[in-house]
């Protein structure tokens, strides 16, 4: 198709969807197309979706439909669906976009420039085979920023929580190997970039033949010229002494751990098959801050699950009282159609939901301005990112435990440079701070 020169990408949903996109550019760069700098402009327009709630594929639908205008403009266009609702909904897409050209699952991006570029899929195709994650191409993904870039590890949930779709649209867990992502990383670092987040469905049960995630990080670790690592989200069912070990270790992986609870009731976390108890996991965030005392811990929290009594809803008010986040992705209970949980009948009502989401949020918000307020007067060591949005003359970064600071702009301070700061002063969850002395220079 030789009137196909550019392409424009819209994305939807978590990092790994963003990694996708940056993915599927640097493999359109690869084969001559270059990247619009909007919709309008571009022959091609790739729509890559979520399904991990319903109102994430509402817009997404929304956003396709309104896709058409382009088509009517411009007849050689070729609307493309991608990602996790690609998988979810396959050919039925095209009942309701009839103008979609392609949708094309998560496991499908290798074949994309064959797709698109090709004589071989002329017409309307769905590409949703699954296995065998085929995206390990061995192409790094294109950067998108010049702080922090998002790097999988491994793709697919071997889980079987009863609320979450990813398993299904996803496929099984499949590790990437160490060489591909050392690659990738240090490919990066070249072009300067001080930090990446290593992503995986459930990234603690990394393992390629063996080669498992705190082995992983160690080498990660020792990549000369990377400052910083992160890495989301882990599963407690696979935090242990050795992921502490290699967190207290290794000094470039930073001080944060994004851990999923999800409820704070065993009955409940039996109830989505968590693989864990409330004990197990208190447990482990108490030994892992006996030996990082600065963790920021932040976690995700779903309230009015299926069951979920007063008692539940208050064992899980009650572990967030004792564990005390930082802070908190805090969603009510939404059935997704394809999920264990889908055929079971709701026992609350959508206000009583409601209500316990408010509560639960306002506690967690009370507990996250503590936090923030009780690191004034400290010394911490920042990752500058660039000018502040809401004052240009300041520089905003981010501490290991993964607070914001802002702290006054100077033309000796660069986005990329690790500096000591003094925090002096918070406003709203921002902390203000001046700088001590470059860190890293
Ligand atoms: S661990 Fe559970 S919540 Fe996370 S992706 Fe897998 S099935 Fe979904």
């Amino acid at each position: 198709m030789t009137n196909l020169h550019s392409f424009f990408i819209t994305t939807f949903g978590c990092q790994m969807n963003v990694y996708d996109s940056n993915l599927i550019a640097s493999m359109l760069e690869g084969a001559g197309l270059a990247q619009a700098a909007n919709a309008e402009e571009a022959d091609i327009i790739l729509i890559n979706t979520c399904s991990v709630r319903g109102g994430a594929e509402d817009r997404a639908y929304a956003r396709i439909a309104g896709m058409r205008q382009y088509k009517k403009k411009k007849k050689h266009l070729v609307i493309v669906v991608v990602g996790c609702m690609a998988q979810n909904h396959k050919e039925h897409i095209f009942d309701e976009l009839e103008h979609v050209n392609y949708v094309i699952g998560p496991d499908n991006y290798n074949r994309l420039t064959d797709v698109l570029l090709g004589d071989e899929y002329s017409g309307k195709h769905s590409l949703t085979e699954q296995g065998g994650h085929n995206n390990y191409t061995g192409q790094a993904a294109k950067l998108d920023n010049t702080i922090s870039v998002n790097i999988a590890i491994m793709r697919g949930c071997n889980k079987k929580c009863a609320y979450c779709i990813v398993p299904s649209v996803r496929g099984k867990e499949e590790s990437r190997s160490p060489e591909d992502i050392y690659k990738e990383i240090q490919g990066a670092v070249n072009q300067g970039i001080p930090e990446v987040v290593l992503l995986g469905q459930t990234v603690n049960s990394y393992n390629y033949h063996g080669h498992r995630f705190a082995a992983l990080l160690r080498d990660i670790n020792n990549i000369r010229g990377l400052k910083r690592i992160r890495f989301t989200s882990p599963h407690p069912k696979h935090c242990n002494d050795e992921l502490i070990q290699v967190m207290t270790d290794c000094s470039n992986v930073c001080n944060h751990l994004h851990l999923p609870v999800q409820s704070g009731s065993n009955a409940i976390l039996k109830k989505m098959r968590r693989l864990y108890t409330r004990e197990e996991y208190i447990t482990f965030i108490q030994n892992l801050r006996a030996s990082i005392p600065r963790l920021g811990l932040t976690t995700d929290i779903i309230t009015g699950f299926v069951g979920e009594s007063q008692k539940d809803f208050e064992d899980t008010l009650s572990l967030v009282q004792e564990v005390r986040f930082d802070s908190a992705f805090m969603f009510s209970y939404s059935p997704r159609e394809g999920t264990p949980a889908y055929s079971e009948k709701e026992t609350l009502s959508e206000i009583e939901k409601g209500a316990r989401l408010r509560q639960l949020i306002t506690l967690q918000n009370t507990i996250s301005a503590e936090k923030v307020r009780e690191m004034i007067g400290m010394q911490e060591t920042i990752l500058l990112e660039g000018p502040s949005r809401q004052n240009k003359e300041e520089l905003i970064g981010k501490t290991s435990c993964f607070k914001k600071v802002v702290v006054p702009g100077s033309k000796n301070l660069n986005p990329g440079e690790l500096i000591k700061v003094k925090l002096v002063d918070v406003k709203g969850n921002t902390l203000i701070g001046n700088s001590i002395i470059a860190s890293d220079n």
